[in-house]
């Protein structure tokens, strides 16, 4: 197994080292981080854009998993600046209690790919401790999160991801810019949290069901994916043709379905 660094990527972790000095200069102008901003970094790794991050602001909280990392990444801060970094998951960190009540976090991160669908609805719930997002994704993920009603890519993530946040892809990543290379084309994306859902949901936990119960099965019409929450009369009673399939309707149609269910 090759070396990276002296380290062996773990493929558990998603680990893929960025290590183009081209790609890590435009993710640091789309990020523009400025010294008193809240950043944290998700997955530091071998610090490649870690060091350049907290040369700009001063201060940086990372979340890493991998324990191994963690000395390299305390060493290389040494004389740059405070670098915290919280050894754990992901996936249970809580990004809002550390924003407190105090300024909105800004996170960056190269996320491990094999985990980005389930990250990204763990941030979504805490979209509101959030004040941007800068992430490099599987590219295909960045095109769900992007893609509009009648698109290829539009799903389950695309409706939920956009009653969030405004979505901004920003560049595409050859294979070549990470070692190793994965085996897919990665996209940098900016998101920026609303500060108020762009449609009224009354209940936000019907919303997520109706949104993924008519995406489960995107051949089905909505009177067939939606029986037993909605009669075809109710989702008629929408302005909506209970014979459409979910690819077809928009965010403020989603809205007006679970705001139906009584
Ligand atoms: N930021 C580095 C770079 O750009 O070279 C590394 C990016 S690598 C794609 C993903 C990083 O996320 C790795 O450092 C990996 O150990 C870390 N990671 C993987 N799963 C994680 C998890 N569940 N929680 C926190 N960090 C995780």
């Amino acid at each position: 197994m090759k070396t990276v660094h002296g380290h062996i990527p773990r493929k558990r972790f998603g680990q893929n080292f960025l290590h183009d000095p081209g790609i890590v200069a435009r993710i640091l102008a789309a990020v523009d981080a400025r010294p008193g901003q809240r950043l944290v970094e998700i997955g530091p790794g071998l610090g490649a854009i870690t060091l350049p991050l907290l040369r700009a602001c001063g201060r940086l909280e990372a979340v890493e998993l991998d324990r191994d990392l963690i000395p390299r990444l305390v060493e290389q801060a040494r004389g740059v600046g405070e670098l915290v970094i919280h050894h754990g998951d992901v996936l249970d960190f809580d990004f809002a209690a550390l924003a407190g009540s105090g300024e909105k976090l800004r996170l960056v991160g190269n996320l491990p790919y094999n985990i980005s669908t389930p990250l990204l609805f763990h941030l979504l719930a805490q979209a509101h401790a959030i004040a941007d997002m800068h992430f490099m994704l599987q590219k295909e993920v960045v095109e769900r999160m992007a893609a509009g009603p009648g698109e290829e890519a539009y799903s389950r993530l695309s409706v939920m991801v956009q009653y969030r946040c405004r979505v901004q892809p920003l560049f595409l990543i050859r294979p070549g810019a990470f070692n190793p290379p994965p085996k897919v084309d990665s996209a940098f994306v900016r998101l920026l949290p609303h500060p108020r859902p762009p449609v009224a949901v009354a209940d936000e936990t019907r919303f997520a069901q109706v949104v993924q119960l008519a995406f489960g099965q995107r051949r089905k019409t909505l009177r067939n994916s939606l029986k037993g929450l909605l009669e075809s009369s109710a989702i008629a009673a929408c302005g909506i043709d209970p014979g459409a399939r979910p690819q077809t309707l928009s965010l403020p149609q989603f809205a007006a379905l679970a705001n139906a269910i009584g």
